[in-house]
Formats: C-alpha cells, structure tokens, sequence
C-alpha cells in the first residue's frame, strides 16, 4: 500500500504533519459547507463559504487549475483522526490521493487553516492535473511554496556539512517509523530542503511557464533547458550558501 506523507514545515519547532491515508475514516458533522471545488463536512464554526474559496482561489491561481470538486472533512477529536493516518501527533492534516478527500485535524483552527488547507490543495491539484510530473523531491515544497507556509532556514541549512542529494527525498518518512522523534526530524528536514528547492528553481525562471511546460511531462526534464540548472545539486548547494550569505 502506498502512503503518500504530507507535512506542513515551520522554520523551528515541530510544524505540521499531513499524509495520505490508507482508508477513509470518514467524520461527519452537522455543518456542510459546499462550494464550486470543496464539499466540507463538519466544519467549524469559524470557518465560512467565502474563506474556502479564498484559499482555493489563491492555490488554483498559481496551478492554474479548477479544483474537480473534492470532499473534505474536519475532525474534532484527536485520536479520532490519529487513527486515520497513523503517524502521530503533530500531523495536522491529510489528503488521499485515491478518491481526492482531504481530511483536516483538530490541530487546525482558525489562525493556521488557510496555510494547511491551501497545502493540501496543491497535493490535490498534482493529483489531477499534473499527475506524475512533478517529481517528489519538489512537491512538499511546492506545496508549502504555494500555500505560503514557512520560510526556510537557510543559515541552519548552510551551516550542516552536507546537503543531501535532492532526488533522495522521496518521502517525508520514507522507510521509517513515522512515530520517532528522528523521523519527524528528517521528515521537517525533507520540507525545508524541498522547499529550498522551489525557491532556487523560481529564482532561476518563471515558475508558472515552467509547470505549463510540464504537464504531461517530468518538469525535471525542463531544469536544464528552461531554467539553466545543469546540475541539480551543485546549483543547490551555491544556492543555500548564497542565501545564508544574504541572510547571516
Ligand atoms: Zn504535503
């Protein structure tokens, strides 16, 4: 079975998870909203029709997409939704890639919903507009990149010994027990890299035609013709230096 794990990064502590589930545990609730790209069930009272749409506005726009509409739901009991995902705590949210549902956790609330939320959308937009073209080592960081969620530490980043080859990450949690608190590390490690990566590839060429291009396509194909990064990692490793450099 395939999980896809999904995680909203903060530039210190422990920021959100998010993952893809292996089964719908489906919550419902007294209150439904329904927009023209959401169905969401059980929603909190602090969240309205109009907000939806501002976050799904603000997402489709950098996708250019119109959200097929996809089913959402709100949790308010933690180990209720924990038993959803399986993988701990500090998750704050989950897509699944299967039937396109988005499953939000009681973590989220009024002040941080459009960060989380919008994050998620982009995991569903990849799901149905660009499918396999965006390679994995860059989607948590676009999602985070497109949803504005945090920024990236490049000074703690420049000053590690090394970076790590950025077609490992191929999984927030890939081949680990998501519930160590190493794993959780790497796993927020994994989304500051990534996005890192969207930051360089956006100060390279424009973001927008470059995913035009790729629909269909592996975006990583165009790196070389399209935004003059030759080689992957070597351009990286200048990038988190030159940044830190601007930032220290
Ligand atoms: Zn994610």
């Amino acid at each position: 079975m395939s999980f896809r794990i999904l995680m909203v990064a903060f530039a210190t502590l422990m920021g959100a998870l998010t993952a893809a589930l292996p089964h719908a545990v489906l919550a419902t609730g007294p209150t439904t909203i329904e927009t023209n790209a959401v169905t969401f069930s059980n929603a909190p009272t602090w969240l309205k029709a109009s907000r939806i749409n501002r976050v799904v506005d603000g997402i489709q726009n950098v996708l250019e997409w119109d959200i097929r509409r996809i089913q959402a739901y709100y949790y308010t009991n933690a180990s209720e939704f924990e038993k959803v995902h399986g993988f701990g705590p500090l998750v704050m949210a989950v897509s699944r890639k299967e039937d396109g549902t988005v499953h939000v956790g009681p973590r989220v609330n009024e002040k941080n919903f459009d960060g989380v939320f919008g994050h998620e959308l982009v995991h569903v937009i990849l799901f149905q507009k660009y499918k396999d073209s965006i390679p994995k080592w860059l989607e948590e960081g676009l999602a985070n990149y497109a949803a504005k969620k945090g920024p990236v530490d490049y000074v703690a980043l420049a000053k590690r010994g090394s970076l790590p080859d950025l077609h490992s990450l191929t999984h927030p949690f890939a081949g680990a027990n998501p519930l160590a608190s190493s794993s959780q590390a790497a796993a927020l490690d994994h989304y500051q890299l990534s996005r890192a990566a969207i930051e360089m590839i956006a100060s390279k060429c424009s973001l927008s035609e470059l995913l035009q291009l790729s629909v269909g396509k592996n975006l990583e194909s165009f790196l070389g013709t399209f935004c003059d990064i030759e080689d992957l990692n070597s351009e990286f490793k200048s990038w988190v230096k030159r940044k830190a450099r601007a930032k220290s």
